[in-house]
Parts: structure tokens; sequence; C-alpha cells
């Protein structure tokens, strides 16, 4: 299995690249912001819980994206891979997904970083609030709030997978093709090892 986790601040181009990683390697893509978002959409119970967090900018609690993530990990049992999409957040959530994959024999294969410059990240961010609507995108201080809970929660994501040596940062501006081909080239040189 090619396992792939994407990492990177908010407005760092994960969606955009998760879609096309997809399309090339054939993998599913579990992107814990888009499972809670649709959640929110069905008024579940999950949803309207995890709402208060995501209003604020903070962190849905770490059991409840565990549990989610295993359900959609059992879920797709035929799958060639995986992209992880906004998850693991924490290392307790790396943690815990180490443990799930390795129940199924099929670790993480690497962690990708997008690696891109604060101003921009807001730039980007203001301007998806616009064009999507999503209303934790519309409001700068929602947004340096979650910029500052990257830093302090999910930054030390890296070093779980640097101690595993699977951390790949990747320049994160310049073109989307641009983008996308150094992932490409990161993930077919990891391949071969
Ligand atoms: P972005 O990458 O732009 O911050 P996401 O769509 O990944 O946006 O996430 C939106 C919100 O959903 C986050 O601000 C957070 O509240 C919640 N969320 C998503 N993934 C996780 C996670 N793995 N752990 C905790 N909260 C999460």
């Amino acid at each position: 299995m090619l396992n792939i986790v994407l990492f990177g601040p908010p407005g760092a181009g994960k969606g955009t690249q998760a879609a096309k990683l997809l399309d090339r390697y054939q993998l599913v893509h579990l992107s814990t912001g888009d499972i809670l978002r649709s959640e929110l959409a069905a008024k579940s119970q999950l949803g309207l819980e995890a709402k208060r967090y995501m209003d604020k900018g903070e962190l849905v609690p770490d059991e409840v994206v565990i549990k989610m993530i295993e359900g959609k990990i059992d879920g797709n049992a035929g799958a060639k891979g995986f992209i992880f999409d906004g998850f693991p957040r924490t290392t307790a959530q790396a943690a815990a997904l180490d443990k799930m994959l390795e129940k199924k024999n099929a670790p993480i294969t690497m962690m990708l970083a997008l690696e891109v410059e604060k101003e921009e990240l807001i730039k980007r961010l203001l301007l998806r609030g616009k064009d999507s609507g999503r209303t934790d995108d519309q409001d700068q201080s929602i947004i340096e709030n979650r910029i500052k809970v990257y830093n302090s929660e999910t930054a030390p994501v890296q070093g779980f997978y640097e101690a595993q040596n699977k951390y790949k940062g990747v320049h994160g501006m310049g073109s989307i093709e641009e983008i996308f081909k150094r992932l490409c080239t990161a993930i077919d040189s990891r391949k071969k090892m």
C-alpha cells in the first residue's frame, strides 16, 4: 500500500494537491476537514459537536477524529492506499494512526509537507473564504488562531515522522502543476527505495 500523509498549515494547498495525487496513484482521500463538514451539513450529532471547535479555529478532540478515521479506514478495505489530509494534526493522532495501520500491516509510507510562507497562507485563505463560503476562512482572527494552533499542536507532528525517517518537505509556492510535479518526484523516489 501507498499511504501518504499530506501535511502543512491551513491554506498550504493540501486539498488541491490531494485531488491530483488521488488520480495519479489511485488512492482513497481521507480529509478530516471534509468529513467533519459533511457531518455538519447532515446535522449529525458528531457534526454539531465538531462545529463548536471549528467555528473558533480550535481542534476537534482527538478521540472524535481518531474514531472517525478508523471507521473510514475499515470501510475502505480494498484500497490501494490512502492520502491523509488534515490528519494527523496532533502527535496523539499520529500515534493512533500508526496503531491502526499496524493492524493492517500497511504503515505510513511518507509524510509530504507543503512549505508556504505565512503571508501567502492568509492571502489564500481569505480568497478561499470569498469563493467557497467557508466561514472559518472569512475572518482574519479565526485564520490567525488556526495558524497559531497549527504551530503549537500540529507542527510537532513533523518530528514524529522525522524520527521514523519518513518526513519530506516540499516547496509549496509556485503553480499548482509545479508543486504537483515536486510531490510526484518525492513519491516516486520513495517508492523505489
Ligand atoms: P484547513 O487545513 O484549512 O485548516 P481543514 O478543512 O483541514 O482546514 O479543517 C477545518 C477544521 O476542522 C479545523 O480548523 C479543525 O477545527 C477541524 N479539524 C480537521 N481535521 C482535524 C483533526 N485531524 N483534528 C482535529 N480537528 C480537525
